[in-house]
């Protein structure tokens, strides 16, 4: 019998180790990976170079009308077993991680112009299922169908403390105050926009992963990840 594939749906607050957890299990299940999250970073950092988002100021009309000039690919990068954010054909997979681009992020995606054309790019890369996703409405908007969802929480303090981590051990310049207050902006700015905020979804397994080691959570994503497979 040829198994199913399915599609895997993990949402959550920022630096919850989504990703983490994402690319480990399309990797082991042989699933594409898809980081929503840079694109959204990707449209951002446009934006930025155009002037069009500051701290105090969002060109929303001129961001929109550039949209249609903006293309966003993923990049394989075989040496370091990645897929690196493309941005008109650039590689800006370092620039869109900085502290700058995560502090201007969530003002550029409630903007519905932009949900909506990365919606639609995100929904062609799962017509053939086989895809682990994550964001922030992956479950809810992209993906309601999705046959596994995953909603991940952990405290505020903790996902500092990793981003910060993560941020220093790639050579950004940061304190973990500066990273504390934008997880909390992000959070609030991102579960209160008007468009497509972040909500679990009513069928989504909730992980508190305050206190939960990786591979032990891992084992939990994949034995329900073999659960939904085998039902598929
Ligand atoms: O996942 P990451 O922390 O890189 O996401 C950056 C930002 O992109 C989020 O804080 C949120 O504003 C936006 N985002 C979104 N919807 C998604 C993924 C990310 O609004 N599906």
């Amino acid at each position: 019998m040829i198994e199913k594939k399915i599609i895997i749906a993990i949402d959550g607050f920022s630096s919850t180790g989504k990703s983490t957890i994402a690319k480990h299990l399309a990797a082991e299940l042989n699933y594409l990976y898809v980081d929503t999250g840079a694109m959204y970073r990707a449209i951002t950092y446009y934006a930025m170079q155009q002037k069009y988002v500051t701290k105090e100021f969002l060109d929303k009309n001129a961001l929109i009308e550039d949209l249609p000039k903006i293309t966003l690919d993923f990049v394989y990068n075989s040496e370091l077993q990645f897929s690196e954010m493309c941005l008109n054909g650039v590689n800006v997979e370092r620039e869109i991680r900085t502290i700058q681009v995560s502090k201007l992020v969530s003002k550029v995606s409630a903007i519905s112009e932009v949900r909506r054309k990365l919606v639609e790019q995100q929904q062609a890369m799962g017509t053939k299922k086989g895809l682990v996703m994550d964001g922030r409405d992956i479950g809810t908007v992209v993906f309601p169908g999705a046959e596994l969802k995953l909603f991940m929480t952990a405290s505020p303090e903790k996902r500092a403390a990793r981003r910060y981590k993560e941020l220093l051990d790639k050579g950004h310049k940061v304190s973990y105050d500066e990273v504390l207050e934008n997880v909390q902006q992000r959070d609030l700015i991102d579960s209160t926009r008007e468009d497509s905020p972040l909500v679990k979804a009513k069928d989504a397994v909730e992980f508190d992963n305050s206190d939960m080691g990786l591979r032990e959570q891992f084992e939990r994503v994949y034995n329900l990840a073999l659960l939904k497979i085998s039902e598929a």
